[in-house]
């Protein structure tokens, strides 16, 4: 505890200043502040109530550490970004049991379809279809247990807030900023109340910085975004338009992107009724748009004459950026606030997401002490080669936007319009494949230079964006398949590790495994799969899966040194 005490007075601000480190973020409060009782003692701190603190409160809570999630905001949702919610990330939710809660929760219903149309405008000529983008289309497919949904981040957000709510052990305080920490054996983190209740000192085993693109936390552990800044200027408007849906003739899409001179843009539904966006992009520096500008502009891009009610109006900037360093002791950065890149393709949220869930097993682990020091250390190594994989498709989309599809003569009603118009749909076609139909990239990314998983000799299978191609290689996601009886393969799986025996045989090799991981508290729940096709799909007869449905590592028989293995994969060998 005197530890402890040193670190409150730092962060409360009585500390001796001449002995304060250049990396303190708090020395400014008052000094009766050291009379305020601590409210809370959670084992992690989380800061931000975005989808990526809420997937990390929630794989905490599942696990029943105790966390608390701080938000400087009044309640979740606040901007209107993200509208796709991929596969992958559907997974998890159906792994947290709420993926039918996101289903019902579908403004514009799952069956709504997921159609990209690139046109001249809305009252224009079509140019190029891509049917069921995302793999939002409901239905069952071999390759993943649930489709991916088109649906508003705010809608996301509540639900996750919900279920995170629902969990014992989890808090979500709202209206409450933190305004610095100190890290020694705990972090001390300072929070303000925001509601006018002060100021008051929160000790935790461990900080996350879930606290966006201008994350504070980043800041205060010295790490630094690299990469390029500023690929674009684009506009979110958010607006209100009865009618639009019917007031042109290509039929129900989720966006429809117009390829005009007047103005480049994407624009589609948001949610139920006449609620819609509009996403002017790569605007030049010297264009300002005012919200009163938004309605004319809306009626210039679409031809359509209608009552436009503007709802919000925020401009963002397109940036590629990586932050050198996730961690700095027992702080922790995950989602945007060390990753950000354009937002084609719908990637940020959901890795957002699972960087939570690859953290949150881990601490929980440490925290739980069956996970060793290498578990940490495995969550940048794991996770940043991912980012710059993701990042750079997500850069190549950005690369073709209806501003560099723009051509004179597209809008003619004539044979050479006709020719132009099918010519600019072919390069249509060619250039955003990459970003429509991307399973690939969604399912196929694997952890390979991880110290934490039984990698295999040999080159890496060569990744491709449009086919995802089910592997048990370790690293990679578990394939996924459906049993005869209904349930997803996924659905069998344990909580902690799983042994799965993919024959579905009952030799004793299980029973062995079981017993060393009882004997290092590792929790492991073992999986004979029925008998079929199962085996065949992973490659080998007995397969250690993780607690996030990544292959930890797989092989016909018991490993050589069983001991080693399950030191390993729980991050205790040195
Ligand atoms: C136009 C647009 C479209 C997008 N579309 C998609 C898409 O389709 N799919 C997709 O996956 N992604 C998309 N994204 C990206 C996605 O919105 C972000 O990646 C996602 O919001 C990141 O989540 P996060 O939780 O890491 O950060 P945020 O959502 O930024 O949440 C951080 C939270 O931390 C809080 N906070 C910050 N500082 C403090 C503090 N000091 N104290 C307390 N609280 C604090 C903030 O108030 C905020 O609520 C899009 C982005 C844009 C701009």
């Amino acid at each position: 505890m005197p530890r402890v005490r040193h670190l409150l007075a730092r962060v409360l601000g009585s500390y001796d200043p001449d002995s304060q480190s250049g990396d303190s973020c708090a020395n400014q409060a008052k000094d009766d502040n050291m009379n305020q009782p601590l409210r809370t003692t959670p084992r992690v701190l989380i800061v931000g109530a975005g989808p990526t603190g809420l997937a990390l409160a929630i794989e905490l809570g599942h696990r029943s550490i105790p966390c608390l999630v701080i938000e400087r905001n009044a309640r979740v949702g606040h901007a209107p970004r993200a509208k796709t919610t991929n596969v992958r990330t559907r997974e998890h939710l159906r792994r947290w049991g709420i993926a039918d809660k996101l289903r019902q929760a579908s403004p514009l219903g799952v069956d709504y379809p997921s159609n990209v149309l690139f046109v001249t405008r809305l009252a224009g000529h079509e140019l190029a279809r891509f049917e069921n983008a995302m793999y939002c289309a409901p239905g069952k497919n071999p390759m993943y247990s649930e489709h991916a949904q088109w649906i508003p981040q705010y809608t996301v957000e509540e639900v996750l807030r919900e279920h995170a709510a629902s969990l014992p052990g989890v808090e979500i305080r709202f209206n409450c900023e933190l305004l610095g920490f100190e890290q020694g054996d705990t972090v001390a983190a300072r929070v303000k109340d925001l509601d006018g209740g002060g100021e008051s000192v929160i000790v935790a085993d461990f900080l996350v910085g879930a606290d966006g693109a201008r994350s504070a936390v980043r800041d205060a552990i010295g790490a630094k975004m690299e990469g390029s800044y500023g690929l674009s200027r684009n506009y979110n408007v958010v607006f209100r338009a009865p009618g639009l849906d019917k007031a042109h003739r290509h039929g129900p899409a989720i966006m429809y992107w117009q390829v005009n001179t007047d103005v480049p843009s994407l624009i589609g539904p948001m949610d139920t009724g006449d609620r819609w966006f509009f996403m002017p992009t790569a605007v030049s520096e010297s264009v300002k748009f005012r919200a009163a500008d938004a309605a004319p502009l809306i009626q210039r891009a679409t031809g359509i004459d209608l009552p436009y009610e503007i709802l919000s109006s925020d401009e963002w900037v397109a940036s590629k950026l990586l932050a050198n360093r996730y961690r700095q002791g027992r702080v922790f950065l995950a989602g945007d606030a060390c990753h950000l890149h354009p937002p084609f393709g719908g990637y940020g949220m959901n890795m957002g997401i699972a960087d939570g869930v690859d953290l949150g097993w881990k601490l929980a682990a440490v925290l739980q002490g069956w996970g060793g020091p290498r578990l940490l250390d495995s969550y940048e190594a794991e996770r940043r080669p991912v980012h710059q994989f993701v990042m750079d498709e997500a850069t190549a989309n950005h690369s073709t936007l209806s501003n560099q599809l723009v051509q004179d003569g597209l809008e003619d009603d004539s044979a050479a319009g006709t020719q132009a118009r099918a010519a600019i749909g072919a390069r249509i076609m060619a250039a955003k494949l990459r970003e429509f139909n991307t399973l690939g990239v969604v399912k196929g990314y694997r952890y390979v230079a991880s110290p934490i998983i039984a990698s295999e000799e040999g080159p890496e299978p060569e990744a491709d964006f449009l086919n995802y191609l089910p592997s048990a290689r370790p690293g990679s996601i578990a394939p996924h398949a459906w049993l005869h009886d209904g349930r997803s393969l996924y659905d069998t799986f344990g909580s902690g590790f799983t042994w799965l025996v993919t024959d579905g045989s009952e030799d004793a090799a299980a029973e062995q495994v079981q017993a060393a991981a009882r004997a290092c508290q590792l929790p492991l729940t073992v999986v004979r799969a029925p008998k079929g096709s199962v085996a065949a799909l992973y490659g080998a007869r007995h397969v250690l899966v993780r607690p996030d449905q990544h292959v930890a590592w797989r092989g016909d028989g018991l490993p050589a040194d069983l001991v080693a293995l399950l030191a390993r994969v729980s991050g205790r060998s040195s």
